[in-house]
């Protein structure tokens, strides 16, 4: 049965979500009329048969997952692209959006939030199943009638079973809130318990334990493992939820707690209100709003590359043809360098005149020299030419009176109502980020250079 003929896709058109390699819309059910959410995964993500099959077999053991602070998945088509995975739709948004519209966080809902994520967690692991990407974009909120919210975990797709004892060695997850031993590639189900300390973390002070510029200072952070409980936000915390937090980003993993021992802590016993010290909820806040813009422009970004860019696995290829013409491998190709590579394939004549139109079109800041990303853009598949196109929408999206360059009043218009609140040193930072020429605005070279950064 094709997934059209059940579910239609265009009652209640909407978008979700989106991640790097799917996306996750509003969908009705053609007989019952039921509201669902269908996440739409791309087989390119999935390379091989065997991974498919992989895939497969374990989206069936989620079937079976029901918990009440599980998403539910109820069924699974595919065609000849895509993978379709129907689950429960999910109201009240991600987690992190919650509260900075609400504008307060207790220790307290702290408390209510992550004793809901644990308990799915313990379910799942006694399950023999470990998430391996539990994040705040990966907790929803759904909420009930009488105006209160129920925590969801969602995204088991990159989930695992594992056999009691065994160690695992794929690497997965989401920089911030990895294990040191999942960097290491050898880890277990308390790599969960690790996450979930780092959310708890968040949410008790707005900002991430393991934090860093890049990627890699990030990683060298976790690996450090070493965080902060002395900052003046952790002042006002009370002593067990310091506690709880050590105990989950717990380095060594034999001592870690486990999901059941979590659930058995005094702080997420918690009943009282405790005492709300304003000017630390604020700075709180502050700090969790920061964090979340970054997100957002990514999230916003990856929303437009899903649809409008080149797949990892043109930018793969794109990458290898760079690297072979880039002869001394400093990450820049000169005319020459080009030209090499040319009279292999062609005569010198035709060399030369295609190796100038290629300087013509690229060479953006006129320096005879093109780096990666001007390579990527130029080269890019002609047949895209229409993506090329939607790039273009994406970057009048942002340029709202169309003056051809993105200010930072445009970029607040576009990403800002849903991230109030800001500093306004951040959005400086922002725009400094992408404005290489450092005048003070995007141009649409620009913009097309900060949205190739993202795929990786
Ligand atoms: P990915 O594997 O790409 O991260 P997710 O399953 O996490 O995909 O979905 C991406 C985003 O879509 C989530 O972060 C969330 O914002 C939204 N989303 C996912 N599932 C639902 C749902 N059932 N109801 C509402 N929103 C959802
Ligand atoms: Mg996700």
């Amino acid at each position: 049965m094709t997934i059209n003929l059940v579910y239609d896709q265009r009652q209640c058109q909407g978008v979700l979500g989106v991640g790097a390699f799917s996306q996750v819309r509003k969908v009705t059910h053609r007989k019952t009329r039921a509201i669902r959410a269908m996440k739409v995964i791309s087989k390119s993500r999935l390379s091989t048969t065997e991974l498919q099959q992989n895939f497969i077999n374990e989206i069936n053991v989620y079937k079976q997952l029901d918990h009440p602070h599980i998403l539910k998945l109820y069924e699974f088509y595919q065609d000849e692209k895509n993978f379709y995975i129907i689950i429960e739709l999910c109201t009240g948004g991600e987690l992190f959006d919650k509260i900075i519209e609400k504008g307060s966080f207790s220790e307290k809902e702290a408390s209510y939030v992550m004793k809901q994520i644990m308990s799915a967690v313990l379910y799942a692991h006694n399950q023999n199943i470990v998430h391996r990407d539990l994040k705040p974009e990966n907790v929803l909120l759904d909420i009930t009638s009488q105006g209160n919210y129920n925590v969801k975990v969602v995204d088991w797709g990159t989930a695992k079973i594992f056999s009691p004892n065994q160690q695992i060695n794929e690497k997965f997850g989401t920089l911030y809130y990895m294990a040191p031993e999942v960097l290491k590639r050898n880890y277990n189900e308390k790599c969960d318990i690790w996450s979930c300390g780092v959310i708890l973390y968040i949410l008790l002070s707005g900002m991430p334990p393991f934090g860093g510029k890049t990627d890699l200072e990030i990683q060298k952070s976790i690996t450090y493992g070493k965080y902060t409980l002395d900052s003046d936000v952790w002042n006002s915390v009370s002593a067990h939820a310091k506690d709880l937090v050590s105990q989950m980003l717990q380095y060594d993993v034999q001592k870690r707690l486990s999901a059941k021992q979590v659930l058995e802590h005094p702080f997420l016993q918690l009943q009282h209100q405790e005492k709300v010290d304003k000017q630390i909820v604020q700075c709180r806040l502050k700090n969790l709003v920061n964090f979340r813009a970054e997100q957002k422009l990514q999230q916003a970004t990856l929303m437009f590359i899903g649809t409008t860019m080149i797949s990892k696995e043109e930018k793969n290829q794109l990458m290898q043809a760079f690297k072979e013409m880039d002869q001394n491998g400093d990450g820049i190709l000169t005319k020459e360098e080009i030209l090499e590579t040319y009279k292999k394939y062609m005569d010198d004549e035709t060399a030369c005149q295609e190796v100038q139109k290629i300087m013509d079109l690229v060479d953006m800041d006129g320096s005879g020299t093109i780096d990666y990303t001007e390579f990527i853009i130029a080269t890019m598949d002609r047949k895209k030419a229409v993506q090329k196109e939607k790039l273009k929408e994406a970057f009048q999206i942002f340029d709202k009176d169309g003056n051809g360059f993105i200010s930072e009043q445009e970029i607040k218009d576009v990403l800002g109502p849903s991230i109030t609140g800001i500093d306004e040193k951040y959005w400086m930072n922002m725009i400094k980020e992408i404005d290489k020429n450092g005048d003070g605005q995007i141009s649409y070279e620009e913009f097309c250079a900060m949205m190739m950064k993202i795929i990786q």
